[in-house]
This record gives structure tokens, sequence and C-alpha cells, in this order.
């Protein structure tokens, strides 16, 4: 994927702008985030730049394959084969990896998961450990966790890598620095390994980062790395990367720590053919993984132990409206779509997941805090369409808006705006005199009356001019009766 810029976007310095503030327990402001970074043009620009050139990509492959719709419903399919039968496969990978010498761990919740992880660590003696990209370890706060018993966590993903740099979270499951200029990529590692601030060539900042991680891998005590996708019938677990550095973190310690959310598993090796088909073609419009490891056992005197977590994944299981998110194989196809989540970057959501499949699950997680996501949506649908596994994302976002007021999950203001919007709406007269009002007032009144401080929507929007008529009066006028 280019990391150049598009020509339209003005040089000059431009302050990377950063994510979403926490503010004790209230629920995290995403659209105060992303007017942050519609401020900054430059980065909003190359952002929304570069995820439609993934998104463009990923069309391109799928028009060159005439069975896409096909292998899109075989891998939904079995997706909730696997998920309607969820203990039995995992029974089933657990034997199989027994019996190939790996250690399977079971944990309930992200503590039980870090602490699995810290109690191998210091039975090995393990002072730094090297991962590759998990998104279960950021939902877990792995690296905190562990960073408070003392033991270093070096991520071995280059975007990956900026992100733990630079002291923020990945904006997106697959390019977790997709955010930032090359110029922001600079200045982080001229503070953090010393590489030349003036120089943000890409190469020499890979070179760089590579040499300053190089005799970490290489001496680190432990290695772990996530799972993409765990096999039943044979107890693999099967990673896919393009720089080949799960690799180096499973094959050099002799410690290998895999990190895997129990919706992982896929029944046979068969299957597995259909997914790595659609998940390179989807995230990056590439039509396959540089690397697709297979690891079903340890080396010669090495140890390898799969930690399974759930964390909240059978209780979604059992939500009607919302087990299908638990498909997802995070290919980031429905963030780089999503008109929303190109124009505000990932780090607004201030959760792990974000953009649409963020919408779904995060509340999962904390109905509370998260109550404003599922509002982040146009719900056009778009994220859906490209779903590799077909998840009815922007189905379940609106159906996560009706869970939320329900539960009073909703701001007073947006209630009681909704309340009132319903009242018009039922009633055809009061409706009909609301519309021809508010037309009369957008031609005649001033702009500072509709274009204040208390109109959100207008900020960053302009209202249409009014057409001369309704459709109710020209119904009236050309047909003469009522519609
Ligand atoms: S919801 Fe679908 S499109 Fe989005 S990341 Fe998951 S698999 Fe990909």
């Amino acid at each position: 994927m280019s990391e150049r810029p598009p020509e339209d976007v003005p040089e000059g310095i431009e302050a990377q702008p950063r994510g979403a503030r926490q503010r004790g327990s209230k629920p995290i402001d995403q659209a105060e985030a992303a007017k942050r970074f519609l401020a900054a043009p430059r980065h909003q620009q190359q952002h929304d730049a570069r995820l439609w050139t993934l998104r463009q990509r990923r069309d391109e492959q799928m028009w060159a394959m005439p069975e896409w719709e096909e292998l899109r419903q075989l891998a939904s399919d079995i997706k909730e084969h696997t998920l309607s039968r969820l203990d039995h496969y995992l029974e089933m990978f657990e034997a199989k990896a027994k019996a190939n010498g790996v250690v399977v761990h079971w944990a309930r919740d992200a503590a039980e998961h870090n602490k699995i992880v810290q109690q191998l660590l210091e039975q090995h003696g393990a002072r730094t450990l090297i991962k590759s990209k998990s998104m279960l370890t950021e939902e877990c706060g792995l690296r905190a966790d562990l960073a408070k018993a003392g033991i270093d966590v070096v991520e071995t993903d280059l975007g990956e890598r900026i992100q733990q740099l630079d002291d923020e979270d990945p904006s997106h499951v697959v390019v977790p620095a997709v955010h930032k200029l090359r110029t922001d990529v600079a200045k982080v590692f001229a503070a953090t390994i010393g590489s030349d601030p003036d120089n943000d060539d890409p190469p020499y900042l890979a070179e760089a980062q590579r040499n300053a991680a190089r005799p970490v891998i290489l001496s680190a005590g432990a290695g772990m790395t996530g799972a993409n996708f765990l096999v039943a019938e044979t107890g693999a677990v099967v990673v896919c990367t393009n720089e080949g550095n799960a690799d180096l973190c499973a094959n050099i310690p002799a410690l290998h720590i895999v990190s895997a959310g129990i919706e992982k598993i896929i029944p046979r090796m068969g299957d597995l053919a259909v997914f790595v088909r659609m998940l390179s073609r989807s995230a990056l419009g590439s039509p396959i993984t540089q690397y697709t490891s297979h690891f079903r056992g340890p080396r010669p005197g090495a140890e390898m132990h799969v930690v399974l977590v759930d964390n909240g994944r059978s209780e979604r299981l059992g939500m009607a409206e919302f087990w299908t998110s638990l498909k997802c194989i995070r290919c980031g196809a429905c963030m780089n779509t999503c008109p929303v989540y190109r124009r505000s970057g990932g780090l607004s959501y201030g959760a792990t997941y974000s953009g649409p499949i963020g919408l779904i699950i995060d509340p999962t997680f904390n109905a509370r805090k998260y109550s404003n996501l599922p509002y982040s949506s146009t719900l056009n649908g778009s994220c859906s369409n490209v779903c590799p596994v077909k998840i009815n994302i922007h189905e379940q976002i609106y159906a996560w808006r009706k869970v939320l007021v329900r539960e009073h999950e909703t701001p007073f203001v947006k209630r009681a705006a909704m309340r009132a919007a319903g009242a018009v709406l039922a009633r055809p007269t009061v409706y009909r005199a609301a519309i021809e009002k508010t037309n009369d007032a957008l031609t005649s009144l001033p702009r500072f009356v509709i274009y204040n401080g208390m109109n959100e929507w207008g900020k960053g929007r302009e209202m249409p001019r009014p057409p001369a008529e309704t459709f109710h009066q020209w119904f009236i006028r050309t047909r003469g009766d009522k519609p």
C-alpha cells in the first residue's frame, strides 16, 4: 500500500490529531474527537485517500473472482455453523492441540488472560516478550498489565510498534498507524530510537526500526502471536502477516504463547482455504498475505501454549440480535468503506475496535461508555456489503440504537429531540405544516438564526435550498387530489 499523501494535500506542518478523551465515566464523545481530526486537513485527507484506495483494490479483487459472492456465503455459513456448535469445536481443538504437544489454557476474561501470560513468563524467567499484532491483547490491556509486573513488551509489527512508541492504541485492525503522516512517524522514531527527524522516507524509517528491534527480538525470553484461525480438526494455529514478524516471535524464543479469542475456531483445514482467499483481498486488496503460517506444535526443546479467551464472547453469543458479530475475521473492510471512519480516524472511537465493527462490538463490553458510538454511522449499508462473512453490520448498528434507548443509555437531548420528531411524524397534518413553515423559514430567516451554536448539525454542513413547493403541494397541483 502506498504511503504517499495524495497530491492535493497542502504542504506544511500540522500537528497530529489525537484520539477521543476519556472523561470519568461519561460516554465517549466520538463527534468531538472527529471534529479535531477534521480540523487537521492533511491527516484527514490522507487517511480518507489511503483507505479509499484499499476499498478500490478490494473491489478489483472481488470483480476478478466470479465466485466471490458464493465464497462470502460459504464463509458466513461456516462461521455460523461453527458458532452454533462452539463448545464441540473448541473441545476438538483442545484435544488435538494437546495431542500435538501444545499446552492449552482457558481464560474467562481479560484479567485471567493477562494473569496466565504473566505466570508463564515468570515461570520461564522471561523479562522481555516480543509479540506480533493481536487485537485481543489490546482488548485485554496486556501490555499495561505486564509493564506493572516489570515485563517489557515489544511489538514487532511495524505499524503496531509505531503506535507503541507513540503511546497510542492502534487506530485500525489491519493498518494500526494509518492515521499518521510519514512526518509523524519520523518524529516518533527520532524521539524514541534516535533516527533522523528530517528523514521521512518509508524505507529509511522501516530500516531504522528493524535495526533497533532486531537485537531485542534475538534476545527475547518469550514470543507471542495472535491467531487468525484455529483449526479444530488438526489443532493448528494459523497466523496471516505481511512482515513475517509472527514467525520471528514464534520461532526465536524458547516459549511461544498464542493468544486467541474463542470465536477464531474453524472446523476443518479445508475451510481455511475459503477464509484465506477472502481475508487479504478484503483487507488490503491483495490476493494473499505474504505469510500464512501454521503452528501446530512446539519446536524441539521449546514450549507452545495457547490461551483461549472468552472475555464476553459467550455472552455475545447469547444475544439474539448481535451474536453474528462473532463471525468477524478482522479484515477491516467495513472501516475502509465507512465515510464516517475515513473522515474521523479510528482513535476518535476511544475503543479497541473502531469503525462499523466497533459500533456493534464495543457496547457489548460497556453499554454506557460506548453508548454514543452506534450513532456514528450513516446506516448506508456499505459496511454490510463489503463484509466477507456477511455480517448485517448496519442492521445491528440500528438495533443497538433501539437497545440503548430502551436501556436509557441515550442522552436526554437526543431522546427529547426524537420524541418531538416522533410526535410530528406521527401526524400527517402537523408534519406537512411543519415542512412548509421550515421551508419558509430557511428561505427568509437571516443566516445567523439558522447556523448558530445551537445547531449541531449545521456546524459541518450546509442545508440545501428548499424547493419552491413540497411534494404534497406538487401532488395536489398536478393530480388535483390528496396523495
Ligand atoms: S465486520 Fe466484516 S468487514 Fe468488518 S472487519 Fe469484520 S469481517 Fe471485516
